[in-house]
């Protein structure tokens, strides 16, 4: 689809279009929302049952459009979280991804004083070493090789400071995957990196997508920069349990690089998706893990809260990702809460994923030595990890809730 016949679709088919292209092929969230000026749209699981669906969906699209464009979700959004709540017999949350989505229109040009070099030309090579630390080392050499789609990246000198990626594509859209190093935000470089992948992408015919969350105020600056044509918003409500666990069906199971067996992306999962809610198994406490541990039986378990684990049986299914979910010391997943693991970056077809053992362990008798590959690789990780300040400072807030206090509490004058 050309950019001509772009401009003649209402956001709305847009921002349907999008939908598509993020959660097309099965799993996200049980609920989106696509919300513009002309109208809403709704998006529901197959988790939802299909009478309820429909009702729901009638009900939204037939209702009043949503007006103004505040930013602000929908009145009537909390009535329909509380109906997949009954539905469901879980707890359901908007998620800290759902924001305002734009279209990367044609002559989207920025002058930018940065060296910047494109996927279809220049030395990918030299970059190899230039992995800015958010990463894994596999992931920026597939990157780097354009085996994720193509990519602009803007230069200080050796170092990347900015880049646009293609984080999810299809025939007829792709989009924006932006990232700009903290010390380089406000500078315009986000803003060129995309317009240059814009220009990279063009000649596909692919609608450009750019989406970012509602408290991301820098990435809406960037939109703002780029005069981008706000679509309207995707609203996106998501299970998280009530005891009930949960793995999004793009997880896939298979042999790993790192060790055993491993789960894999099937489908691009993006930062800020849940990925597994962890539920089911028993409750148990400090000393009942101790007994367990000593037993000599096989187990897996994850803690929840002070002198608080969850405990499954080895080949449990509920323990979910936690069964099968391979440490890394740069994971690509990370807690949204106790019990929810999201992911921490956008995350390609056939990346394994990874969960750095840090973000819920500060069991005493956790002591494995690492071969993760990660060029941050410790070399062995404890239950003391959490008191590390460089992992203090990459994870910050997205430690189970538990350790994000403990660490609070290292700090506080
Ligand atoms: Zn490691």
């Amino acid at each position: 689809m050309d950019v001509q016949t772009a401009r003649a679709l209402s956001d709305l088919d847009l921002l349907e279009i999008e939908m598509d292209l993020l959660w097309g092929s099965e799993g996200g969230p049980e609920l989106v929302l696509a919300c513009a000026r002309d109208g809403m749209r709704a998006r529901i699981s197959n988790r939802v049952r299909p009478e309820v669906a429909l009702t729901l969906a009638a009900e939204i699209e037939h209702g009043a459009p949503p007006g103004g464009d505040s930013g602000a979700p929908p009145v009537r959004l909390e009535r329909w979280r509380v109906a997949l709540e009954d539905e469901l017999d879980a707890a359901v949350r908007l998620t800290p991804g759902s924001g305002p989505s734009y279209l990367i229109g044609t002559a989207v040009s920025i002058r930018t004083n940065a060296e910047l070099i494109r996927s279809d030309s220049g030395d990918p090579a030299r970059l190899r070493a230039a992995n800015p630390g958010n990463w894994g080392a596999d992931e920026w050499y597939d990157l780097l090789d354009s085996r994720l789609g193509p990519w602009v990246m803007a230069m200080h000198g050796e170092r990347v400071i900015s880049i646009c990626h293609t984080p999810v594509a299809n025939t007829s859209a792709a989009e924006a995957g932006v990232w700009t190093h903290p010390d380089f935000r406000g500078h315009g470089h986000a803003a060129a990196v995309t317009a240059e992948w814009a220009a990279l992408m063009r000649a596909s015919g692919r609608l450009l997508f750019y989406s970012t969350s509602r408290k991301n105020r820098s990435s809406q600056g960037v939109a703002a920069r780029l005069g981008l044509r706000r679509m309207g918003y995707l609203w996106q409500l998501q299970s998280t349990n009530r005891g009930v666990g949960r793995t999004d069906p793009r997880v896939r199971a298979g042999p790993s690089t790192i060790e055993g067996n491993a789960l894999y992306a099937s489908a691009p999962i993006r930062a800020g998706e849940m990925v597994f809610v962890w539920g089911g198994g028993s409750i148990i406490s400090d000393a009942e893990l101790r007994a367990v541990a000593a037993s000599g039986r096989r187990y897996c378990s994850v803690g929840i809260d002070e002198n608080q684990y969850i405990l499954w049986g080895a080949d449990d299914p509920d323990a979910g990702g936690r069964g099968a979910v391979n440490h890394s010391c740069d994971s690509n997943l990370w807690m949204l809460d106790a019990r929810t693991v999201c992911a921490r970056r956008d995350i390609a077809v056939g990346q394994e994923l990874t969960l750095d053992y840090a973000l819920f362990s500060v069991a005493p008798e956790l002591c494995m030595e690492c071969h993760c590959g990660s060029s941050l690789c410790r070399g062995v990780v404890t239950g003391n990890d959490w008191r590390l300040r460089e992992l203090q400072e990459r994870y910050a807030g997205h430690f189970s809730p538990f350790i994000n206090a403990r660490i609070a509490k290292l700090y506080r004058p």
